[in-house]
């Protein structure tokens, strides 16, 4: 193996801090920046240090060769996009405030890509003319930019972050089939090389459109999805899907939906007064008991809530999530405000254990009005399921009956089928064997790359600090001199045999700081082996610390690098 160069800590640009930064409420962001990995540049955008680099690239190339392995080729498409092709999917708007937009000197609109569908469509509509020239497979790893709502948790959500997307175009269904399968099968080689634990769970396709969906979902207490998952059967789905999945409403027998002022049913406005918050508050369309009475509170378009500030904003009422008791005997008590779509577009509470047949009262697209006698279903479309997680532990398993369970998780990756969404919207056809024109069918996936460090972080981390899977970590010994002339002269000669067998040494030659202090960083930054040159380096016996598990070992420096290499 290639001699490795060893990356000495005095050189190193990676401050260790020992408090956690103000700002930071979950594991990975508080280790990453006290472990000097990641820092923060504006909110939601981060700059990667040496540290936090090794490992971005290792995941990076855990991904690249897995892709490379089922035949998918690496391109590099621009950030920067014109305005057009999102135009032309519906997305330029769809995608509301979640897009960073710009213009160019000439007043020109662009934006930068959230994600790619459309710019991949027209790369494969410009090279491939012939069903010969597909299946093909296309993959890129790059910056992604999402202006979210709430960038939060480190890298966890960034506004600016790394994203490997790829696109699948088949000319049949079945070879759809077969390149997400392709894909499904990669991410899991990718989640397991990585030492993430991840589940594969029903999901939305949401504003990527297309039909099925699916989500790798790394468990962990900060992760912002909820699932559930069947201890029977195999069903598992992501909570939104849950309520997606409800059969439809046919509304067969029910009164016509019927536009009524409703003064007892506040605006945002009203309700805020009501509720003793701003219109602006961080607050969203959720149902909430507020002092036992039902309302929604929220500001439209702002899409995420947190119970815990709302109860904060709302206090000294008694705030509590809606239940299905809450619906048991009053069928009519859905209602609240939506935003400024229409009826055909209320995106809205659709409860699975409300019965069938149950006649609503929701919201409208009028102020102070709302609807009696809405069906779901019948009256408007519920494209995606937003606001309260009505799902609870324990609920009937929609596959089998049995109890299910449910977990918080942080989405790693996620695959659809995307069909022909993006063909139509761009006539991506080719040639096909009868020589008349086929139109495309097309898959997408994705993989948070930079958000996988910190669920990496989350799922691995101690109390004593970071602990990376071998596959990951920024260097493979943490070589320590705890000591200066012997104990250095020790450590020096480890980290060089050590590098020479091709291991990646990180090597602690800090002059004027106690063995103490070293070690406490040595088990913050988590490379998983620890190798100490200490008190009896004059006998050449070093300790060899297993970070994991915590274990030590006193053993010849030639018995470590044996041990190691
Ligand atoms: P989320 O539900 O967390 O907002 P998403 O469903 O909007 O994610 P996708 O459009 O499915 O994300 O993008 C593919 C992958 O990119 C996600 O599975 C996730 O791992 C990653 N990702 C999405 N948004 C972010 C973000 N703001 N910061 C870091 N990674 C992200
Ligand atoms: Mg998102
Ligand atoms: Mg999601
Ligand atoms: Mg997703």
């Amino acid at each position: 193996m290639a001699t490795q160069h060893v990356q000495r800590m005095s050189r190193l640009m990676a401050k260790t801090l020992r408090e956690d930064p103000a700002d930071a409420e979950t594991l990975s962001h508080k280790l990453l920046v006290r472990a000097g990995y990641v820092r923060r540049s504006s909110a939601g955008v981060w700059t990667w240090l040496p540290l936090g680099k090794r490992v971005l690239d290792n995941v990076s190339r855990v991904v690249r060769e897995e892709m490379d392995a089922i035949g998918a080729q690496e391109v590099l498409l621009p950030a920067l996009l014109p305005k057009e092709p999102y135009e032309v999917s519906g997305r330029w708007s769809e995608y509301g405030d979640l897009l960073f937009r710009l213009k160019d000197r000439k007043g020109a609109d662009y934006l930068l890509g959230p994600t790619h569908e459309e710019i991949f469509t027209l790369v494969v509509k410009d090279q491939c003319t012939s069903y010969k020239d597909l299946p093909v497979m296309l993959y890129q790893i790059q910056t992604k930019y999402r202006d979210e709502a709430r960038p939060r948790s480190g890298v966890l959500r960034g506004r600016e972050f790394q994203m490997k997307d790829s696109y699948s175009f088949d000319v049949s269904d079945e070879g759809l089939a077969e390149s997400y399968a392709l894909h499904r099968a990669a991410y899991r080689r990718i989640f397991e090389r990585l030492g993430l634990d991840h589940r594969i769970v029903s999901a939305v396709s949401g504003a990527m459109g297309g039909s099925a969906s699916e989500e790798f979902l790394a468990p962990a207490a900060a992760g912002e999805d909820t699932f559930v998952d069947c201890p029977s059967c195999d069903y598992a789905a992501n909570t939104e899907a849950v309520t997606f999945a409800a059969p439809a409403v046919d509304g067969a027998g029910h009164a016509p939906a019927q536009e009524i002022p409703t003064p007892d049913t506040p605006t945002i406005e009203a309700l805020a007064a009501h509720l003793g918050v701003p219109a602006s508050a961080t607050l969203k369309n959720l149902l909430v008991k507020v002092d036992g009475e039902i309302v929604a509170v929220g500001v439209p378009g702002d899409r995420e809530v947190d119970l815990g500030k709302l109860g904060e904003h709302l206090a000294p009422a008694v705030v509590e999530l809606v239940t299905a008791e809450d619906f048991a005997d009053r069928p009519d008590l859905v209602r609240g405000y939506v935003g400024p779509q229409g009826l055909d577009k209320v995106r809205y509470l659709a409860d699975p254990r409300v019965a069938p047949g149950t006649s609503w009262v929701t919201g409208a697209n009028k102020a102070d009005t709302h609807a009696r006698n809405v069906v779901c279903g019948r009256d408007f479309e519920v494209d995606r399921y937003l606001d309260v997680v009505v799902v609870e532990a324990g609920d009937p398993c929609p596959s089998c009956g049995a109890g299910l369970r449910l977990d918080r998780a942080i989405e790693i990756g996620h695959i659809f089928q995307l069909g022909r969404k993006y063909a139509d919207a761009f006539g991506l056809d080719v040639l096909g064997r009868e020589g008349k024109p086929v139109r495309v069918t097309m898959g997408s996936y994705g993989i948070g790359v930079s958000r996988a460090v910190a669920a990496l972080a989350e799922q691995t981390a101690d109390e004593r600090g970071l602990c990376w899977p071998a596959e990951v970590a920024p260097a493979d010994v943490h070589v320590v001199a705890a000591g200066k002339a012997v104990p250095l002269a020790l450590a020096e000669s480890a980290a060089e045999a050590l590098s020479a067998s091709g291991l990646r040494v990180l090597l602690d030659d800090r002059a004027g700081l106690s063995p103490g202090v070293k070690l406490t960083d040595a088990e913050l930054i988590g490379v998983p082996w620890i190798l100490v040159a200490g008190r009896r380096s004059g006998d050449g016996v070093v300790e060899l610390q297993h970070r994991p598990t915590g274990t030590r070992e006193e053993l010849t420096l030639d018995e470590a690098l044996a041990r190691l290499t």
